[in-house]
């Protein structure tokens, strides 16, 4: 790619987790029969008027702020016309003119540093509806009207990133964040947090940006970097060619991995959008910011570099535990009960994650509390279980309700052994039983002090106290 750079910008639609659809009062929840969250509102009923769901606003500002938009005081929202069974209504609402959040930007992390990707606008809009075109309904097609009007964020970048890898970055900064701010579950396989790509590609030095594709249908971050590798080698072999790439929205083919025109409602640009004479202008008060503002969660980038001076760990650990809030927390919580981060951390990033990903649940989900994890530790350290026997108990207590570590030592007599006398007598039998192999280790062998360590554990089940082990071993053979 030497003879030309590469122009990217991304239309993210991020589904908002509130309870109720945007202009209605039906349920968002997900995998209901079809029809089932449905009115005479979102089903676009004459007469039926829509009434603007607060949160959604809460959401907008919020997914502002936290992007360093500037919040407009006055938004409108307005109807963009086409014609298509998934919203009945003829229309969509969605905001046009004047949208609610305005000139933000979102730092990422690319190769030499960072980069500053610009923010053209944020508005808030209603989703369609669905078709469903089963293969054996003699060409009948059915609609289902549950996703229509659920809540969805636009964030429209600028044209700022050069790379496939800049827009998986960006993207994946981006999910983070409104992850973060609780406004998006930002599963991106459901569709609640689904990307568009603008491509275009100019020669070096040339005045104005080339002629742009849109990408559609991309719902992985792997999927977002195929399509675009895929649409600049497209475009360039066009270019190179000496012809001209045509203006269209294209789909990614994943089983094909390629890019094809689209048929259908969005090749129609002509939307001509006008206000919703339905909805009165949304209004928001320097109060209302303020209040969200207060409200904001501590962002992804600020607690990594918090937990870098506070805890002192790696960079690959900070990765590992602010990559979700809720494990940051979990992590949190646990040194304030157990004040040494890096065993907290490893037994979160070793043994938890273990467990919940093989379960697939989330740490909100997971058994074991920080406290708990905590008096394991400190288990460790007291000396009363071994490293080992920890393992054993944790995973009972992921598995058990009832899951104090003391008591489960106590139950299973897990217990280390560190009486001496014991450990002793165990010693000397194994040295008498094997005169051979204290010659060998006399004579050089040290591997066979290795030999003896673990007999001795395997003698105890693994709970005897491996120092004192060693200790009376170097005293009897050494
Ligand atoms: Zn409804």
């Amino acid at each position: 790619m030497m003879d030309y750079e590469i122009v990217i910008g991304l239309e993210v639609h991020c589904q908002l987790l509130t309870q109720t659809k945007i202009f209605c009062g039906c349920s968002t929840d997900f995998g209901n029969p079809p029809n089932h969250n449905t009115c005479p509102v979102c089903t676009g009923m004459p007469g039926a008027l829509p009434v603007l769901n607060r949160k959604v606003v809460d959401f907008a500002i919020r997914a502002g702020l936290a992007t360093g938009c500037e919040i407009t005081r006055n938004s409108v929202f307005a109807r963009k016309n086409y014609f298509y069974p998934d919203l009945p209504k003829g229309y969509q609402i969605s905001q046009f003119e004047l949208p609610i959040c305005l000139a933000g930007h979102l730092d990422i992390e690319v190769e030499g540093g960072v980069k500053r990707i610009g923010i053209t606008r944020i508005h808030m809009e209603e989703d369609a509806g669905k078709l469903v075109h089963p293969e054996y309904s003699g060409g009948v097609s059915y609609v289902d009207y549950n996703r229509a009007c659920v809540p969805l964020l636009e964030i429209v970048s600028e044209p700022d990133m050069r790379s496939s890898a800049e827009a998986v970055a960006y993207l994946k900064a981006l999910r983070e964040i409104m992850v973060y701010l609780g406004i998006t579950d930002g599963n991106m396989e459901e569709g609640s947090f689904r990307c568009d790509a603008n491509i275009s590609l100019r020669r070096w030095g040339a005045p104005h940006f080339g002629i742009r594709a849109e990408l559609k249908n991309m719902n992985s971050f792997r999927n977002v970097q195929r399509a675009i590798d895929y649409e600049v080698e497209r475009q360039r072999d066009i270019l190179d060619g000496g012809g001209q790439v045509v203006q269209e929205t294209r789909l990614w083919n994943v089983e094909r991995g390629v890019t094809m025109p689209m048929r259908g409602k969005e090749e129609a640009h002509d939307y001509r959008y006008f206000p919703d004479p339905d909805l009165l202008p949304v209004v928001i008060e320097e109060a209302w910011i303020a209040g969200i503002r207060a409200g904001l969660p501590e962002l992804p980038a600020a607690k990594r570099r918090r937990f870098a001076a506070a805890y002192g760990l790696s960079e690959a650990d900070i990765e590992v535990l602010t990559a979700e809030r809720a494990m940051a927390d979990f992590f949190e919580a646990a040194v304030g009960f157990f004040p040494q981060p890096k065993p907290v951390a490893n037994w979160i990033m070793a043994e938890l994650l273990k467990f919940i990903n093989e379960d697939k649940i989330t740490i909100e989900k997971c058994p074991i509390t920080p406290e708990g994890l905590a008096r394991l530790l400190r288990l460790i350290e007291d000396g009363a279980i071994s490293g080992k026997i920890a393992k054993q108990v944790f995973a009972r207590m992921y598995a058990e309700a009832d899951n104090d570590p003391l008591r489960l030592v106590e139950e299973e007599g897990l217990g280390q052994i560190s009486d001496s006398a014991e450990l002793a007598k165990l010693v000397d039998e194994l040295v008498a039983a094997n005169q051979d192999k204290v010659a060998e280790y006399r004579a050089g062998k040290v591997k066979m002090f290795g030999f003896f360590v673990g007999q001795v554990m395997k003698k105890t089940g693994g709970q005897a106290n491996p120092q004192m082990v060693n200790e009376l071993l170097k005293e009897r053979i050494g």
